[in-house]
């Protein structure tokens, strides 16, 4: 039997505990972790990620190194990080951006 995790998203939607919601959860978590030319094939699992966002504001905001997270190479995080040197938080920043898609969406 398997049991789901309980992961509540916050009033904007945020979701904390993400990691278990990832598409990549259950699969060989090696897959993301692969170099060169072979990130651009493994980050196709990213598309359509439920948290994706969640993903990316914690590689970002904790400078992982290596591997595919949020849909991004270790290569396109380095360079948005450069782009981006006023960012403080990507968590903040992403989380506003979630917020603010939503209420879009329901507008
Ligand atoms: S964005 Fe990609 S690496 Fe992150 S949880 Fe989703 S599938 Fe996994």
């Amino acid at each position: 039997m398997t049991i789901s995790p309980v992961v509540k998203p916050t009033d904007t939607g945020w979701v904390e505990e993400w990691a278990p919601l990832g598409r990549c959860a259950g699969t060989d978590p090696d897959a993301l972790f692969v170099q060169g030319k072979a990130q651009r094939a493994a980050k196709v699992v990213c598309k359509g990620c439920p948290v994706v966002a969640e993903c990316l504001a914690d590689a970002l905001d904790n400078r992982t190194e290596f591997g595919v997270w949020g849909g991004m190479t270790e290569r396109e995080r380095r360079a948005l990080l450069r782009r981006r040197p006023d960012v403080r938080s990507w968590t903040a920043l992403l989380s506003a951006a979630k917020a603010n898609s939503a209420e879009g969406a329901i507008a």
